[in-house]
């Protein structure tokens, strides 16, 4: 099948999770997870109503930009940010998914500061606890979000969390359960530069899941795209 008729799929999938938890279809953005689709693939998932991109490499990113690949949609950034790498995409995109450290969110400030512009992001939360993933622990969060008040630069608009690999959307509800509570708990504290009005989580195995938990950005690749070919490592 095609990317516009997978995209209709997974609307229509996200227009029935919705409808199921009671909710407005509306409120649920659907980011679409870019990666390795070339400027004209992506050109294509635009044409077909893909409203957002997100894409998780600053260098693809920009490349894909100077191609005019993104034209009629939304920008979001949603892979792991080297420090360093900050400047390339503040006021670049309209949202940050994955700020998962104090001294990211200080070099994003400053560089949206040096541009004269506030930059939207998302605090990227480890739900799981794994080692491997980056991400804050729900117990640093208070202190993250009381830090944002110093940095005049950055806006925190809401959480993002990817799960463990589950075999099954159900094995990851605890998570999305988790993520819901601590937007809940800490968005009924009054932080400077903190607005909590986005929950992104769910992929495209459990974005049904996700959304039941009350998740109002997905971020679908595979289901839109098909499955994406790394290439073979270099022996
Ligand atoms: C690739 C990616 C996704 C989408 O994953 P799929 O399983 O292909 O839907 C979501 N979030 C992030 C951060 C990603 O890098």
């Amino acid at each position: 099948m095609g990317i516009a008729e997978n995209l209709a799929q997974v609307q229509e999938r996200i227009a029935r999770a919705a409808e199921k938890a009671g909710r407005d279809p509306g409120e649920i953005l659907l980011v679409g997870a870019t990666k390795m689709n070339d400027a004209d693939r992506v050109r294509e998932a635009i044409r077909a109503g893909l409203p957002c991109c997100g894409e998780n490499r600053v260098q693809e990113l920009l490349e894909k930009n100077e191609a005019g690949a993104y034209e009629g949609a939304a920008l979001h950034f949603i892979g792991t940010l080297q420090k360093n790498k900050a400047k390339y995409l503040v006021g670049l995109v309209s949202l940050i998914h994955s700020v998962d450290s104090e001294g990211l969110m200080q070099e994003l400030s400053r560089q949206a500061l040096k541009r004269g512009l506030v930059q939207d992001i998302l605090l990227e939360v480890n739900t799981g606890g794994e080692a491997s993933k980056s991400g804050f622990a729900p117990s640093e969060l208070p202190a993250a979000l009381e830090k944002a008040g110093q940095y005049s630069g950055i806006r925190v608009r809401g959480l993002m969390t990817i799960p463990p690999v589950c075999r099954s959307p159900e094995e990851n509800l605890p998570y999305f359960r988790l993520l819901r509570q601590l937007f809940i708990d800490n968005g009924e504290k009054k932080y400077d530069n903190v607005v909590m009005d986005f929950m992104s989580m769910g992929m495209s195995g459990d974005f049904e899941a996700a959304i039941a938990c009350g998740a109002n950005i997905v971020r679908v690749g595979t289901a839109i795209f098909g499955v994406r070919h790394y290439p073979a490592p270099h022996v």
